[in-house]
């Protein structure tokens, strides 16, 4: 296995274990904490925190430090994972429905399915994105357009190559041995996020001379364990307990950047899927639990 293989497979299981752990009045932290611990014990690193997004909340939550949020009875709960192996990346998503939803949880799961089989060198990006718009109207959802899956690179989560969600008219063909996520999102709203409130995850945007001796030391830290890829507020706290004060000074500074929740634009209720693929004539679902 390469490592793309096996970030995939990590990842695959580490969702696993998510659909499991949420359940009504679970915990997000300890979710979020057992996930990730389980990414490390299958011997990866969490290429990005773990997301927990509830209801009207597309993507970008996870837990705060000492969060004391529970699933609640009738919840949407969208489980994003990141795993990398040597910065090999695998992404994936599902939804949990805690009561109710139902089609619109099937209605990206399929749209998912649609676009997986024609995931072949040769296929327009704006074909990928018919196929999922037509599957989700098929349900009687949209798809969020500004949302869109994305290519992987070693270390980065965002090669510059988008997967979008609706016929946006690219005409470029998906080559062979591309490695892609695709992410279709469904809800019963406009079909648009915006920005939220904080999301409690970070990443290094610009290396700045930084004066602050706490800082500095936080910085390095993130740099070296981190490097490109989104951390946690909980993370770093968990290591420094004092750094909550360094953090907003970076981020002020604009030495690191929060990444902002991802709310629907009219607040109704949003799923997603998620799998990273590799393009070719039958197409690899890295993060597929079953290969
Ligand atoms: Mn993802
Ligand atoms: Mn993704």
């Amino acid at each position: 296995m390469n490592d793309w293989e096996k970030a995939g497979k990590i990842a695959a299981e580490a969702l696993d274990l998510g659909k499991k752990l949420i359940r009504i009045d679970a915990s997000l932290l300890e979710v979020a904490e057992k996930i990730e611990a389980r990414i490390i014990e299958l011997g990866g690193k969490p290429a990005f925190p773990v997301n927990l997004s509830i209801n009207h909340i597309a993507a970008h939550y996870t837990p705060f430090p000492g969060d004391e949020t529970r699933f609640l009875e009738g919840d949407l709960v969208k489980v994003d994972i990141g795993a990398h192996v040597n910065g090999a990346i695998g992404d994936t998503a599902a939804t949990i429905s805690l009561g109710g939803n139902e089609e619109l949880v099937k209605a990206s799961e399929e749209a998912l399915k649609e676009a997986i089989k024609i995931f072949k060198p040769g296929t327009r990006f704006r074909e990928i994105g018919r196929a999922i718009q037509e599957k989700i109207k098929e349900y009687g959802f949209v798809p969020i357009v500004n949302l869109s899956g994305h290519g992987l690179e070693l270390y980065s989560l965002h090669s510059g190559v988008t997967v979008p969600n609706y016929d946006n008219g690219d005409e470029k063909e998906l080559q062979e041995g591309q490695i892609l996520a695709i992410e279709p999102f469904a809800t019963s709203g406009e079909g648009r996020i915006i920005e939220g409130k904080p999301s409690g995850i970070y990443r290094m945007e610009q290396l700045k001379p930084v004066r602050d001796m706490n800082a500095r030391k936080i910085l390095k830290f993130i740099e070296e364990e981190y490097k490109t890829l989104p951390f946690a507020k909980r993370w770093i706290i968990k290591k420094f307990p004092t750094a909550e004060f360094s953090l907003r000074m970076l981020e002020i500074s604009g030495v690191i950047l929060q990444y902002p929740q991802l709310p629907e634009k009219s607040k109704a209720l949003v799923s997603q899927a998620e799998h990273t693929v590799k393009v070719a004539e039958r197409p690899v679902v890295l993060t597929s639990l079953s290969v």
